[in-house]
């Protein structure tokens, strides 16, 4: 067993505080890392606080993971020891079903579903179809912590050109944004729209613009309408939009692509109008309920309002890569993970420049109990 030490809450209603731990050993395909830097996202608070109902306490968050590889397995041929590493959402998948021989982890169908970074089975035993879980860990420990232990091919490379800590937000922000950009065919020429100018938001509008597309921030905060023109695109205030159609309104029908990162339920008939025949709006930053959409204007235009749920392994390295080559990352705020409930706090009321990244060097054994 590896002695380990993270940030973790028992409840929902408590603050994150230090614990010790252990995890198993890394198995042969597995690789040990020591953890750098952590990315904090908004569902490791909707997780934290049990707002998706199905926490697994402890609750120990962090899947936006950058550190070094300090043991290899025996069977591991990816990483060497000293090797820069990031792991995201998901630490292992069935890798049996369609959608895993397809590169599809993310999707996976097996009866447990991908294995996430923590909070265990995306789907536990008591949902899945044999009630079994073929994991066999009911939970799991993410990258709050000093230590993490993974299958090989689920720890990504980090590019050289990128910042360690910068990088650590592209694998869960960076690749959310990113792969359904990539599968609805976004490219030089497409005018683009963002919703929301959050961690998700920045650098999904850097990326696009990197592509080649227009891009259009719809936002609800006047100052960033302005932080919008220095990254190169236009911020539209959110409060200009009407819900019908408004053929006053030049951006009506001019959208190849509209991707809402929008933490929570957010209105979505009046972006509906400005997508052109054929263009889908993705909504990749909130997993609820939608709020309901006129299906008269989605079928006028043969619109399509579709989910995206992170991305694939592939889609993860590869928007490592782009970022590198365009040389391109998040603004970060670096956090000492002893002020992580602060962080939270900030978070929730949307105060952030964009995303904090924990300095897991500020994380003290002696601190936990
Ligand atoms: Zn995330
Ligand atoms: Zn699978």
């Amino acid at each position: 067993m590896i002695q380990a030490v993270g940030y973790a809450t028992n409840h929902s209603f408590t603050d994150l505080k230090p614990l010790k731990f252990e995890r198993d050993e890394a198995k042969p395909n597995e690789v040990t890392i020591d953890v750098m830097y952590c990315g904090v996202c908004h569902s490791d608070i909707h997780q934290a606080k049990n707002e998706w109902g199905n926490t697994v306490y402890p609750c120990m968050p962090g899947h936006e993971v950058v550190g070094r590889v300090s043991a290899v397995g025996s069977a591991v041929t990816r990483h060497k020891v000293g090797d820069m590493v990031g792991v995201g959402c998901m630490i292992d998948s069935c890798r049996q079903c369609a959608p895993c021989k397809e590169g599809d982890e993310n999707y996976c169908e097996g009866p447990n579903s991908w294995l996430a970074t923590y909070n265990g089975p995306m789907v536990p035993a008591k949902k899945a179809a044999d009630e079994k879980n073929h994991y066999g860990r009911d939970n799991t420990y993410g990258g709050y912590s000093n230590v993490l232990v993974v299958a090989e091919d689920f720890a990504l490379k980090i590019p050289a050109g990128l910042k360690p800590e910068a990088a650590a937000p592209l694998l869960c922000a960076g690749v959310t944004t990113y792969s359904p950009m990539k599968h609805w065919g976004v490219k030089a020429g497409s005018q683009v729209g963002i919703v929301g100018f959050g961690g998700l938001g920045d650098i999904a509008a850097k990326m696009a613009i990197a592509m080649g597309a227009t891009v259009t921030i719809f936002t609800t905060s006047e100052e960033k309408l302005d932080e919008a023109r220095r990254i190169g695109a236009t911020g539209v205030p959110e409060e200009n939009l009407k819900k019908e159609v408004d053929p006053t309104n030049p951006l009506t029908l001019s959208f190849d692509f509209i991707l809402s990162t929008v933490p929570e339920k957010h209105d979505l008939n009046p972006f509906l109008p400005l997508l052109k025949r054929n263009a889908t709006m993705v909504i990749c930053g909130d997993l609820g309920p939608l709020m309901p959409v006129n299906n008269m204007q989605l079928a006028s235009h043969r619109n399509g309002v579709a989910g995206s749920l992170i991305g694939n392994l592939a889609d993860t390295q590869e928007v490592l890569n782009f970022c590198a080559e365009h040389g391109i990352a998040h603004e970060i705020e670096m956090l000492d993970i002893k002020d992580i409930n602060d962080a939270y706090k900030a978070v929730e009321k949307g105060e952030v420049r964009y995303r904090y990244v924990i300095d897991m060097a500020t994380l003290k054994a002696e601190d936990a109990d």
